[in-house]
């Protein structure tokens, strides 16, 4: 912990306290002698709840390679796809929610993404909406063209 007087990052501790979801630390700079300040975050899990009502831990690298995979050969650098990942799963844990349905991630993704490569977003799509058949997916590239 970085003293925010002189810089120094050893501190004392004088004090902890758990308030339930924050962990509250008063503490002494080993260097300047000041007082402040730390508050810890639990890191809190989120479950995805599918589909058919089963559960799993939300996980990035799932959603990363699902994208990696519609976009090959794409013009997409892994940093976009990197980004994308990273707003998702920022927005699934600033909901404060111990649960998220996979449809409003799987949507979260579709949107991004059609601003980055509109050929990449038609695959995720195909796959990720399940769209039946042909006529679906030319409604969907219907809606991507009057609405770019
Ligand atoms: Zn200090």
């Amino acid at each position: 912990m970085i003293c925010p007087y002189c810089g120094y990052n050893d501190s004392r501790v004088l004090d902890t306290r758990d308030t339930g979801r924050t962990i509250r630390r008063r503490r002494e700079c080993r260097r300047c002698g000041k007082r402040f300040t730390t508050y810890e975050q639990v890191a809190l899990s989120v479950s995805v709840v599918k589909r058919d009502g089963r559960r799993e831990p939300f996980d990035r690298e799932k959603i990363l390679q699902g994208l990696r995979i519609a976009s090959a050969k794409r013009p997409i650098s892994a940093d976009a796809l990197e980004r994308i990942v990273d707003q998702v799963e920022e927005y699934v844990f600033s909901q404060g929610k111990a649960e998220i349905p996979s449809k409003v991630i799987g949507n979260l993704v579709l949107e991004h993404l059609r601003q980055v490569d509109p050929v990449a977003y038609i695959r995720f799509a195909t796959v990720y909406l399940q769209l039946p058949d042909l006529d679906a997916v030319r409604q969907e590239i219907d809606r991507l063209i009057s609405s770019s």
